[in-house]
């Protein structure tokens, strides 16, 4: 079975901020990281392979930096690395992205491929279904539990309001992960010195050109723009109790709800 995970790399959050100025995300020291969703797909996916055998790929779409979150990747147990790269990418919404990806997704194949839900830095988790769409794969988004594979189908648990949905899909097909799928393993050692012995190869614009015009990629191709991007203002200190037993606790702020007449 090929298994394909799409991985993003993203700021920590924990550290990201705006710039006031610009509206745009102040990237300088701050530490990049695998988002965590993907990571979960990782495991996923190496899990399915050792049940099912086969291979796990790994594609990012981002600059040449991305390449660090690739060998993260590979250090962890992955086969082979895709890098998806080109100036005529940069501007990309998630329409024009998940174009590109369905792009390069066809060019490294495929029998499951695995996004995560959602990016911590976009947040729209648009990406994973809008591939699905257009690579006409059926697909299962939230998944939180593979429960059965072969190579010819998935049984997969999926997370649904408050409840399950037990689902049988066709391969080839999309899952998108959400972070109750797995616990993800960590590098070994014999897996970071392969990952520095293996390529990374790079699908840049040329590669998957057919089919994709430059008016469906890059800002030029993306129907949608940010117009503003700015951190919310906080609206006060706030009021922090202190030395409090529980039931104090409760009582202090009962009341405090009660004097702005909240209940
Ligand atoms: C007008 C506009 C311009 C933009 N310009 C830029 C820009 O110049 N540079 C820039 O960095 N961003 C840019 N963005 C943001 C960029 O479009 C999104 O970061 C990207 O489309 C992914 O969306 P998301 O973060 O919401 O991912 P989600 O949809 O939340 O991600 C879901 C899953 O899809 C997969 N996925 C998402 N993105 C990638 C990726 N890049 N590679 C591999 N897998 C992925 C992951 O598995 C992820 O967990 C722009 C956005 C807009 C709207």
């Amino acid at each position: 079975m090929k298994i394909v995970v799409c991985i993003k790399q993203v700021p920590d959050t924990v550290e990201v901020k705006i710039d006031p100025k610009t509206g745009t995300l102040i990237r300088e020291g701050v530490p990049s990281i695998i988002n965590h969703d993907d990571k979960t797909g990782i495991e996923a996916a190496l899990t399915l392979k050792e049940k099912l055998g086969g291979t796990v790929s790994v594609v990012s779409m981002g600059p040449p930096q991305a390449d660090i979150a690739l060998r993260e990747a590979l250090a962890m147990g992955c086969d082979e690395a895709y890098l998806v790269s080109a100036r005529e990418f940069g501007g990309s919404d998630t329409y024009a992205t998940s174009g590109i990806l369905a792009g390069a997704l066809e060019k490294v194949g495929y029998d499951v491929i695995i996004t995560g839900r959602q990016a911590i830095d976009g947040d729209t988790a648009q990406v994973g279904p809008q591939i699905g769409e257009k690579l006409h794969l059926p697909q299962v988004s939230y998944v939180e539990e593979i429960v059965d594979a072969t190579e010819e189908y998935v049984v997969v648990k999926r997370q649904f309001e408050d409840g399950y949905h037990i689902i049988k899909v066709k391969t080839p097909c999309l899952l998108t992960a959400i972070a109750e799928l797995a616990e993800p393993r960590y590098m070994s050692v014999g897996g970071v010195f392969d990952a520095y012995q293996k390529e990374i190869k790079i699908i840049g614009f040329e590669d998957i050109k057919d089919g994709l015009e430059l008016d469906m990629i890059g800002l030029k191709g993306s129907p949608t723009n940010v117009y503003k991007s700015f951190t919310k203002e906080m609206k006060g200190a706030g009021t922090v109790l202190r030395d409090l037993t529980p039931e104090q606790a409760v009582e202090a702020i009962v009341k405090k709800l009660e004097e702005k007449f909240i209940i």
